[in-house]
């Protein structure tokens, strides 16, 4: 199966409207895109209206960073799916380690926020990865299986088209360190086969997995170049049009 590579930037607590516009001009002038590689921009709540106008036209898909899952009500500060989608975007980040980590978002959260995402019509990119002291411990797998178990509980088959997993490595999230290709490939491999497993081979063959950890110009065309790594989740050099576009061109065309 010629899984698509999708190349996107979580711009976490950066950039104003007004940065935004001027991101997204000097991206859609300098961008070439192609038919194998999508690419997703993931600006904070405050940008998403003006992105999602911007965006119009082009090829980029946008999302959120985060969402709640009540459709609407007495939740001062939350915002609901539909929200998203009425400003453009057609994916949210779900589970990334910021928000279990500074936040407290539990397995139970994150799995509500999954399901309300993909019955708002949203595609959920849901974020799994293991700390340092997992990894030194040789823990990676029993963590990693334990949030997809818990993450995905009562996502079904169908379901699964519309979710997009990303593998942190949380050691790596803006540290400057990454997993080498080599590990970040067997880690996705050992996903998909748990996905295989949870679902079937299908499902499995067509589910798109990301890398996601200190992905720059300079490393990604190696990332990228591993047979299950379906594309990057891209933080701090997504911040910037010029390595941004790099990054893209660094991947396949399958
Ligand atoms: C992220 O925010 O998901 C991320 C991977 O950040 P960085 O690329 O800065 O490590």
């Amino acid at each position: 199966m010629n899984r698509k590579m999708l190349i996107a930037g979580n711009w976490k607590m950066h950039k104003t409207p007004d940065e935004t516009e001027e991101f997204i001009t000097a991206f859609v002038a300098r961008y070439q895109e192609r038919p194998g590689t999508d690419v997703l921009i993931i600006p904070p709540f405050t940008s998403l209206d003006r992105a999602g106008r911007l965006l119009v036209g082009t090829e980029i898909t946008l999302g959120a960073q985060d969402l709640y899952y009540e459709e609407e009500g007495a939740y001062t500060g939350e915002i609901a799916p539909h929200m998203l989608r009425a400003c453009g975007c057609t994916y949210a980040l779900v589970g990334h380690s910021e928000r279990r980590a500074l936040f407290n978002e539990d397995d139970a959260v994150v799995n509500r926020k999954l399901r309300a995402t993909i019955n708002a019509g949203l595609t959920a990119l849901l974020c799994v990865g293991e700390t340092l002291t997992e990894h030194r411990a040789g823990k990676v797998e029993k963590r990693i299986i334990a949030e997809l178990t818990r993450d995905l509980a009562g996502v079904t088959h169908d379901d699964m088209a519309h979710v997009v997993i990303a593998y942190e490595p949380i050691w790596a999230i803006g540290t400057g360190e990454t997993a080498t290709p080599e590990e970040a490939q067997a880690t996705i491999k050992l996903i998909r086969g748990w996905v295989a497993t949870a679902y079937n081979d299908q499902t499995a063959a067509a589910v798109q997995i990301l890398y996601g950890g200190s992905v720059k110009p300079g490393n990604a065309a190696a990332l990228l170049g591993q047979p299950d790594i379906d594309g990057a989740l891209v933080g701090g050099a997504s911040l910037d049009p010029e390595s941004f576009i790099q990054i893209a061109d660094a991947s396949l065309d399958r």
